[in-house]
Formats: C-alpha cells, structure tokens, sequence
C-alpha cells in the first residue's frame, strides 16, 4: 500500500518505518529513492522501486499557516520563494 502523506509538514513522515508490500525490505524515507515532481515527491523502496510513500508538496497557504506557527522549514521555504526570480 502507498502512504499519501497531504501535509508536508506534519512531523515524523521522514522517521516513519515502512514495510514494503512487495519484497523484505523495511525503511524510512531517508533510505528510500525520492523522486521529485511538481506537485509532490515520490519515495519508493530501494530494493524493488515499489512505491511506498507519496508527499503532496505544500501550497504556498499551507506554507505560510506552517512558518506562522513557526516551522523553520516552512520559513526558509518562504525565504527561498522570495528570492526567487519572477517572470
Ligand atoms: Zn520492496
């Protein structure tokens, strides 16, 4: 089964052991292979790709709610976008 993880910034999703369905293997987000999308970052299992974990990238409303209550990765996140050129 793939775990939908809709807010990016709940904590723990990245410490969370996951099982794989498909093969032995058992892991966290870390030893996972990431892949990275516009909308959201897919996290399969190392041994047999099975994917195990999708992340929906946060909006910029669920960014600022986040480093309003003082989550620094959100800030950052917000600092980045900042500095960011615009067309
Ligand atoms: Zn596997």
């Amino acid at each position: 089964m793939t775990i939908t993880v809709n807010d990016y910034y709940q904590t723990g999703w990245r410490e969370d052991v996951h099982n794989c369905p498909a093969c032995e293997w058992k892991g966290n987000s870390r030893q996972m292979e990431m892949e990275l999308h516009d909308e959201q970052t897919e996290y399969a299992c190392p041994e047999c790709e099975y994917p195990l974990l999708v992340v929906q990238h946060p909006d910029l409303t669920q960014m600022q709610a986040a480093a309003a209550a003082g989550n620094e990765e959100a800030q950052q996140q917000l600092a980045i976008l900042a500095m960011a050129p615009r067309d």
